[in-house]
């Protein structure tokens, strides 16, 4: 059995206290939502914070709510259960409540928290693996060695975003709302993701994720979530797919997007999804064509790795597979997309 490495945990009851504590402890410190994943990354030595500052008793930070002005504002300790199942969610931002749903089981559901998912680690076969294990190999570069053993030679990490929530909240154009010791900002999702697999996000280690906030969709939304895994009762994306349709009065698509996650240390988004779709009606032979297109032309640009489990060449050819279908799906508002 892996035991945990001695730490503190410090209960501060505000966000000022929670953000002065990671301030002072610095590289020393980790924010603790539900600890999914930050308790087994400390199992296995990937993290070793001396003080854990769990966010448990702010009460500010668990809210779910639909401002006035109809933006969803989703507090960083939101259960994921609680998202996945809100009705307002999935009526009005289908592909986030679809992306929640399948997020690993229903015992982490309830444990693991929004601002988790979104500021989750970098995952790769190589990486998320007991010290032992990662010792017998040298280690690698994200932590403690010199070497990649998914790209041979190469001087960068490429460790795959995995977290389902990032596409489905990056495709509705959310934006999160951090608050550090220089005070409160708010950066567009698509900003704070970066390729560099060793830390994927442009804020700082004392910044702490308050709020994520999504604007409003208009009537004619429509959006769908799409994941391939490997068991669909728990397992990480070996692929994820967000879709988002914006139609017009008349049924045709007004705009549309796609981001992909698990392929790089970023989600990222599908170029050229709405210029294909934009025009045609879901339902028609138009819209088949179009999403058919859109499929063909992700396959092309995506270059799965070797990264996460799962044979690289199998994710590559489900990469048409699964953005077709959530396409189609989207375009028929159903959805979840889970083809296994
Ligand atoms: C078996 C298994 C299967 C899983 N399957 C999936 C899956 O299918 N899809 C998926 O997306 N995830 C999956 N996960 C990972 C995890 O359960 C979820 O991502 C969960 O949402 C993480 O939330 P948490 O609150 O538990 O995060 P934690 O473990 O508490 O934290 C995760 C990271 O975020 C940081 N953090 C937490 N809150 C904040 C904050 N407010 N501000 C700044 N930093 C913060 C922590 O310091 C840590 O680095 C799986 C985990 C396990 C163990
Ligand atoms: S991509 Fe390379 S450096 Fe990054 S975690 Fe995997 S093996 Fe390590």
């Amino acid at each position: 059995m892996l035991r945990l490495p001695a730490f503190e945990l410090a209960r501060p009851r505000t966000v000022e206290e929670a953000v002065g504590l990671l301030a002072e402890h610095g590289d020393r410190a980790a924010g603790l939502g539900g600890g999914t994943d930050l308790v087994p990354n400390m199992k296995h030595k990937l993290v070793t914070p001396e003080v854990v500052v769990s966010l448990a008793a702010i009460p500010e930070l668990g809210g779910l709510a639909v401002a006035e002005d109809g933006t969803l504002v989703i507090g960083a300790m939101c259960p994921i259960a609680k998202l996945a199942a809100e009705e307002r969610v999935g009526a009005g931002w289908p592909a986030v409540a679809q992306a929640a749903s399948l997020i690993a089981s229903p015992q982490l559901r309830n444990s693991g928290t929004l601002g988790g998912n979104v500021m989750l680690d970098t995952r790769c076969r190589w990486l998320n693996q007991t010290f032992f294990w990662r010792k017998s190999l040298g280690f690698c570069l994200k932590k403690d060695g010199s070497e990649c053993h998914v790209v041979s030679g190469g001087s960068r990490c490429v460790a795959a975003a995995s977290n389902d929530s990032a596409p489905a909240l990056m495709s509705v154009g959310a934006s999160a709302v951090f608050v550090g010791p220089d005070g409160r900002r708010e950066l567009a999702l698509e900003e704070l993701w970066s390729t560099d697999g060793v830390r994927n996000k442009r804020c700082e280690p004392a910044e702490l994720l308050v709020e994520v906030r999504v604007p409003p969709t208009a009537a004619g939304h429509r959006g769908a979530y799409g994941k391939l895994r490997d068991r669909g009762s728990i397992d990480f994306p070996l692929l994820g797919c967000a879709v988002r349709l914006d139609l017009d009065a008349a049924g045709a698509v007004l705009d549309a997007d796609a981001v992909l996650v698990a392929l790089q240390a970023r989600p990222a988004r599908l170029r050229g999804c709405a210029e294909l779709v934009g025009g045609t009606t879901p339902g028609s032979p138009e819209f088949a064509a179009a999403a058919r297109a859109v499929a063909e032309r992700a396959g092309r640009k995506a270059r799965p790795l070797p990264n996460v489990p799962g044979d690289a060449e199998y994710r590559h050819a489900m990469v048409p597979v699964l953005v077709r279908r959530t396409l189609e799906a989207a375009g028929a508002g159903g959805g979840p997309v889970h083809p296994l």
